[in-house]
């Protein structure tokens, strides 16, 4: 029988884990941390009875994730739940510019610019379940709807900057240059555009939901689909030296590149290795989570009723604060995410006490604290948020990177989102998921299709691994 080891229970992970066990693999999974999870991990903090995400929160990639619908998480116990409103973004006069589910809501919303909205991502909504599967796995195939993809093509080599100018409000204009900044790079850069797109679009054909009960909830579903599998998973095990990995065909990292360079690069191809060497961090992320009494007081009424709300300003704000991340440079009015998980999801939270939960966009490797500068984002569209504070916890880079190894320096998304890095990660090649060592793959966010709970990093090295063992075709 064929066996495999993957090191690391995230999502992709677990993903890569699965695909193998469902392919008669003998599989073994060895997370360090005490619960598996990674970046989609919850639990109560601070007050009780409050369920707290400790990443990731909101899942259009992983509600529409192929390779979750395809093995039913909601048969391993997992929920999803929908706020009333996905995203909103206010601005300080008092307006806002708002996400529905809808798209054509969504341009209802947005005035003058409603047409414009349906005009720059009606066909790509439309054809969503097309063009995914080509968007979310690595760009050296050949795409399976050429046509489709062209059209999406040059809107997404734009820098989010460009796009977002196409819009003549500054609702709409601030409403896309947000979802754009989850590329957590300068918004002026060629290709920024693809990431705002495809998450808009990913958004409106499925929703930006929370799983009830916590993020935890999605991968204790994949964990539960891999044991029914026949799938093990050992957790207390830190993988830091590769004489402690059990004879296997088949090894899965689920590791940041810098890891699966220290494990394996004395055994790598040089050119391969000096790659993983040259593999370029991103920026980091400042988690501040809250209890609060009673609802965030929004001066935009209307984004009470979101999931997400993006904090930041208007376009030029945004533009000009993420540029200054990038350059190193701490700013007092970071871009701020904020999540109100209990308003789809009632059980997060206790009587008339509710879970925050928020990060700011910060420089790599900040070791600063930049809780004051969370407050004050909040405070500036929601006055006397401060007064509402029960209990606050703030994770910095350093809490990160002891959280989970792969988070070095607070980079919480594998790796920069540069143009190059975006598209071929962890390196330019055929097979990005080799690592040039025999039987030995990447399986986590520093590969193809990058950041995400949708579990396709693991998925697709999964695939590739079995492809390469003669159990699989192809
Ligand atoms: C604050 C925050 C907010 C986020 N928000 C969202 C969101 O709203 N939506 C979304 O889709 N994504 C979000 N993300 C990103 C998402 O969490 C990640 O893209 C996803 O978890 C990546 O999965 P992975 O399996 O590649 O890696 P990880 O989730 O990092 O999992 C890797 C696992 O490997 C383990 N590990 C690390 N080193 C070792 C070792 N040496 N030995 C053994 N085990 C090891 C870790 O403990 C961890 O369990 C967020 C992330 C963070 C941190």
């Amino acid at each position: 029988m064929t066996t495999a080891i993957v090191v690391g229970g995230g999502p992709n992970g677990l993903a890569a884990g699965l695909q193998l066990a469902r392919h008669g693999v003998d599989v073994t999974v060895l997370e360090a941390a005490d619960e598996i999870g990674g970046g989609a991990k919850s639990g109560e903090l601070g007050v009780p009875g409050l369920i707290h995400d400790y990443c990731s929160a909101f899942h259009p990639l992983g509600v529409g994730s192929p390779f979750w619908r395809e093995v039913g998480l909601d048969r391993h116990g997992l929920e999803w739940a929908w706020p009333e409103i996905d995203c909103a973004h206010p601005l300080d006069d008092g307006s806002a510019g708002l996400l529905h589910r809808s798209i054509e809501q969504t341009a209802a919303g947005l005035g003058a610019d409603g047409r414009r909205w349906l005009l720059a991502f009606g066909d790509l909504v439309s054809g969503f379940d097309q063009i995914a599967p080509d968007l979310l796995r690595p760009v050296v195939n050949v795409p399976r709807h050429p046509f489709r993809l062209a059209a999406f093509g040059p809107r997404a080599l734009l820098p989010a900057t460009w796009l977002a100018r196409f819009f003549t409000t500054p609702q709409a204009r601030a409403l896309f240059g947000g979802v754009a900044a989850h590329a957590f790079h300068r918004l002026d850069r060629p290709m920024t555009a693809s990431l705002g797109m495809m998450i808009t679009a990913s958004g409106h054909r499925f929703g930006w939901p929370v799983a009830v009960g916590g993020s935890g909830a999605i991968t204790r579903a994949a964990a539960a689909a891999l044991t029914r599998a026949g799938g093990r998973i050992e957790t207390g095990v830190t993988v830091v030296d590769r004489s402690q990995l059990p004879d296997a065909d088949i090894v899965m990292l689920d590791l940041s590149a810098a890891q699966v360079l220290a494990l394996f690069g004395d055994r790598m191809p040089t050119r391969i290795a000096k790659a993983y060497g040259r593999y370029r961090v991103g920026s980091s992320a400042f988690k501040v989570d809250f209890a609060i009494r009673g609802d965030v007081p929004w001066r935009n009424r209307e984004t009470a009723a979101a999931g997400t709300v993006h904090l930041g300003g208007d376009l030029a704000e945004i533009a000009y604060t993420e540029k200054q991340r990038a350059a190193g440079v701490m700013v007092d009015n970071p871009f701020v995410l904020v999540g109100q998980q209990y308003v789809a999801d009632a059980s997060r939270s206790n009587g008339d006490v509710n879970p925050i939960w928020s990060y700011a966009h910060v420089p790599a490797g900040y070791t600063g604290d930049a809780t004051e500068a969370v407050i004050r984002q909040i405070e500036r569209f929601a006055p006397g948020f401060r007064d509402q504070i029960v209990w606050s916890e703030s994770r910095g880079t350093v809490a990160l990177e002891r959280y989970n190894a792969n988070y070095a320096g607070g980079d919480i998304i594998g790796g920069a989102n540069t143009g190059v890095q975006m598209l071929l990660r962890p390196r330019p090649a055929l097979d990005p998921y080799a690592t040039g060592v025999d039987g030995v793959y990447i399986c986590s966010q520093s590969a193809p299709p990058g950041a995400g709970i949708h579990g396709l990093c693991g998925y697709h090295a999964a695939t590739t691994a079995l492809r390469r063992a003669g159990i699989v075709a192809g």
